[in-house]
């Protein structure tokens, strides 16, 4: 997965920034809706940074899920996308 600088969630753009520190120190992540941000500790293995930019995602997209929702959503939907690579690509 190549995660991007940017991002457009519901029509706005979120500036996606990979940090040494987040205010949360038992977070991996953190979205701020009014800033446009979402924020990616670098302190991480690739895929769990994928992981934890799927959950941001999830935060950015709906902010009223529970956090359980949040993580089985991330999880199932990197699965997803990770396991099926070609499902976005055009033809058959
Ligand atoms: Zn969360």
């Amino acid at each position: 997965m190549k995660i991007p600088r940017a991002i457009k969630i519901g029509g706005l753009k979120y500036r996606v920034k990979i940090v040494k520190k987040i205010d949360n120190k038992d977070s991996s992540g953190e979205t701020d809706t009014r800033k446009l941000t979402i924020l990616l500790h670098r302190d991480h293995k690739r895929e769990a940074l994928e992981v934890t930019f799927m959950h941001e995602l999830f935060h950015a997209i709906n902010l009223n899920l529970e956090e359980k929702e949040v993580e089985y959503l991330a999880m199932a939907f990197y699965g997803l996308l990770k396991d099926n690579p070609r499902l976005f690509k055009n033809g058959r």
